[in-house]
Formats: structure tokens, C-alpha cells, sequence
């Protein structure tokens, strides 16, 4: 059976791909993740044991952090974050419309403010020359998300963040393992957020964590993941704040751990597939592709192509589906969701994210992916176009 099962995806052909589509993103599991994972099933701790601090440990050493704090998603870490920073009903933060909606509905989850800054053409990431101009007394924090995996122009957010005092938040889901001006991201803003989710550089199933330097920080953010208890001198349990339960397990921990050894050897290969698309579409005139900017390493986490002419965006994502090609939209406006425009963000619409959201198409990419899939996927592309 297992054999039969071998063979069949082995024979695997063009015409077959239509059954069984290319994925936009996936997890690479080993044999070594699924040992450690099953050593941790055979141990007496499956959650709050050793394996989490191991996971922090080798994470924080990796981004170049001084602390690490694993929990259960990269929306509770966002949640996490945005509580450890204090932020207050009312409070102002500046992030942009092109991300994961988790971004903004964590700041909406601790009653704060989303307030949206427009994005570059270039890299789709948040523009940083648009951020002073919405800065008011009431602006706490900006949060730039690494779309895409490609790291945001940190410097000009950094010296932003410092004339105005605001503290600096990275949604960094997209960009474990990029870098900017040689600095890991993790290492970088006051905080850093990470998930784990199977699309995402490195997996644990669920499950994120937050960097940061700052021990205040770090300690609020421990305190905080597990129902805000604390030991009190004579080792009772004591409740010191509202926490949560957003603990992750040490099987997750494992699997986590496993999976870092290997992320160099993962951010290599999408950077090769990324070329790979780079030198297939390079001349197509139709589209337009994302512009990698100097001094960073992107993450690759998707890769994104722009149909100039925007009334067709919709019918490539068709045929390319039809082809077996699963394509995504990353992302709609978060301001343009119902939820949003019923609550404060009715008519708002910010020139270049319109421009970009109703022209944007994702592909494939991920570390499993065969060079070969990308000359199809590219192939199928030229076809639409010809
Ligand atoms: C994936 C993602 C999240 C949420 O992470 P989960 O682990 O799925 O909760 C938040 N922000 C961005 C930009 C993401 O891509």
C-alpha cells in the first residue's frame, strides 16, 4: 500500500497536477522532526517541561535576541505583545492595510487604534516615508509587518520610533531567518513577533513566540502567557495580572527546536526558487515583479506577481487554478473587511494598497517545491498572456 502509494506520486505528470494541485505554501517535515516529536511523547512532560526553554533558548540565539517567549499562535503573540506594551483603550498605532488580519485585530482585541499607513509599490511593505504624517499625541507604537518575508526599512522606523517615543512592534510571521543590514530580524524593534504555523518559515503545527532585549518586557510577557501567575516568597501560586492560557506544548517545543536546525538550509532554497521565478518571468511584459531591496535578505515566505492590466488579475488566477496552480491573495485590505468598515474604517482606501490588492496574484513557494514546478507554473503564465 505505502509502496503503490510511492509509485503513483513518483509518476506524477503535468496531467495529474490537476488532481492534486501545487500547494501555495507547505511544511518540509523530516525524520529527525518526527523523533524528537515521538521522544517528547515517550517523556513525562508533554507541556511545561524542558523542551520550551530549549525552543526560547536556540531561537533567541538565532535572531540575536536576549529573550524569547514561545506561545500558542503568532495571534497570541501579537496579543501578548500589544499587552506587554501597555497600550491603552484609544491608544494610536501605526501598521499597515497589507497583512494578515491578526495584525490589527490584536491592537482592536486590547482596544487601541489601527491606524493604517499606505504601502510602497516597490516591496508592498509599509512606507515609511507615509508614517510621520499620521503620528499624533495619541500614537504609541508603530508595527511594520516584514510582508512577504522582505524586512522593512527598519532605520527610518527606528529613528521615527525614537523622535516620537513610540515603541516599535515587528509583525515578523512572514520573515523568521531575513535580515536587515546584517541584523537578524528578531533582534531588531522593541518586540518581534514570530508564528509557526505550516506556511511559515518553520513549523510547530500552531505556535509563535515574541522576541525582545528588554527584560521588562520579557518578564511581563512570561507572566502573561500563563494566567498572570506568578509564585509568591513562600512558592505559593499568586495571580498578579489578567493573564492567558497561551502556553505551547513541549511537543510543539520539539518540533520547533528540530525545525530551526534546519531553517538556514529552508530560507536557502526559497531564495533559489525566488530566482528561479526571477528568471522565468523576467520578460514578461504583462507583469510586474516585487523589487528586492538593497542590504536585506528576504525570508521568502511568498512571491507575489502584479498584473499591470487589473482586469485580467482575476482570470490568471483562474486558469493558473484550472492548471493545477494553487494561487493566493495576500492580501485583501485589512481596512476593506466588512468587520472593519462597520467599525470606524467605512470609505477609507489608501492609493498604492488599492493599486496593489487589486492587482496582486501569490505563487507557490516553499522549500519542498521543485524547480521544475516553477518553469510550469511560469509556463502556464506565458500561456495566459500569449
Ligand atoms: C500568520 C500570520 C499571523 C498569525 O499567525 P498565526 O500563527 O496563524 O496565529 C499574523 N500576522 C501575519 C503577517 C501572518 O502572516
Amino acid at each position: 500500500m505505502a509502496n503503490q502509494k510511492r509509485t503513483k506520486i513518483k509518476n506524477k505528470t503535468d496531467a495529474t497536477l490537476k488532481r492534486s494541485p501545487i500547494p501555495y505554501g507547505r511544511q518540509r517535515i523530516g525524520a529527525d522532526d518526527i523523533r524528537t516529536v515521538i521522544s517528547v511523547l515517550k517523556s513525562d512532560w508533554l507541556t511545561q517541561g524542558p523542551m520550551v526553554k530549549r525552543f526560547e533558548e536556540s531561537l533567541a540565539r538565532y535572531c540575536g535576541a536576549k529573550f524569547a517567549v514561545a506561545v500558542s499562535s503568532g495571534t497570541a503573540a501579537l496579543h501578548l505583545a500589544y499587552l506587554a506594551a501597555g497600550l491603552q483603550p484609544d491608544d494610536e498605532v501605526i501598521t499597515t492595510p497589507n497583512t494578515f488580519v491578526a495584525t490589527s485585530n490584536m491592537l482592536l482585541a486590547v482596544k487601541a487604534r489601527p491606524v493604517f499607513c499606505d504601502i510602497r509599490l516597490d516591496n508592498y511593505n509599509l512606507d515609511e516615508t507615509k508614517i510621520e504624517s499620521l503620528i499624533t499625541s495619541k500614537t504609541k507604537a508603530i508595527v511594520p509587518v516584514h510582508f512577504a518575508g522582505h524586512p522593512c526599512e527598519m532605520d527610518s522606523i527606528l529613528s521615527l520610533a525614537k523622535k516620537h517615543n513610540l515603541l516599535v512592534i515587528e509583525d515578523a510571521c512572514h520573515a523568521l531567518g531575513a535580515s536587515y543590514k546584517n541584523t537578524k530580524v528578531g533582534g531588531i524593534g522593541d518586540m518581534t513577533v514570530f508564528s509557526f504555523h505550516p506556511v511559515k518559515s518553520i513549523t510547530t503545527g500552531e505556535g509563535g513566540a515574541i522576541l525582545t532585549n528588554n527584560k521588562n518586557f520579557y518578564e511581563k510577557l512570561l507572566l502573561l502567557r500563563s494566567h498572570g501567575i506568578t509564585k509568591d516568597k513562600n512558592g505559593f501560586n499568586v495571580m498578579a495580572e489578567l493573564g492567558h492560557n497561551y502556553r505551547v506544548t513541549d511537543i510543539q517545543a520539539a518540533l520547533g527546536l528540530s525545525q530551526l536546525k534546519k531553517l538556514d538550509g529552508f530560507i536557502k532554497k526559497r531564495s533559489e526558487l525566488m530566482s528561479g521565478y526571477y528568471r522565468e518571468l523576467k520578460d514578461v511584459k504583462n507583469i510586474i515583479l516585487p523589487r528586492i531591496t538593497e542590504n536585506i535578505i528576504s525570508a521568502g515566505h511568498i512571491f507575489i506577481i502584479r498584473v499591470k492590466d487589473r482586469a485580467k488579475r482575476l482570470k490568471l488566477m483562474e486558469f493558473l487554478k484550472n492548471n493545477g496552480i494553487g494561487v493566493n491573495f495576500h492580501y485583501p485590505a485589512v481596512y476593506s473587511h466588512p468587520y472593519y468598515r462597520q467599525n470606524g474604517y467605512d470609505g477609507l482606501t489608501l492609493d498604492n494598497e488599492e493599486i496593489y490588492s487589486s492587482s496582486c496574484v501569490t505563487l507557490p513557494l516553499y522549500p519542498n517545491l521543485k524547480l521544475e514546478s516553477i518553469e510550469y507554473i511560469c509556463d502556464k503564465i506565458k500561456t495566459f498572456f500569449k
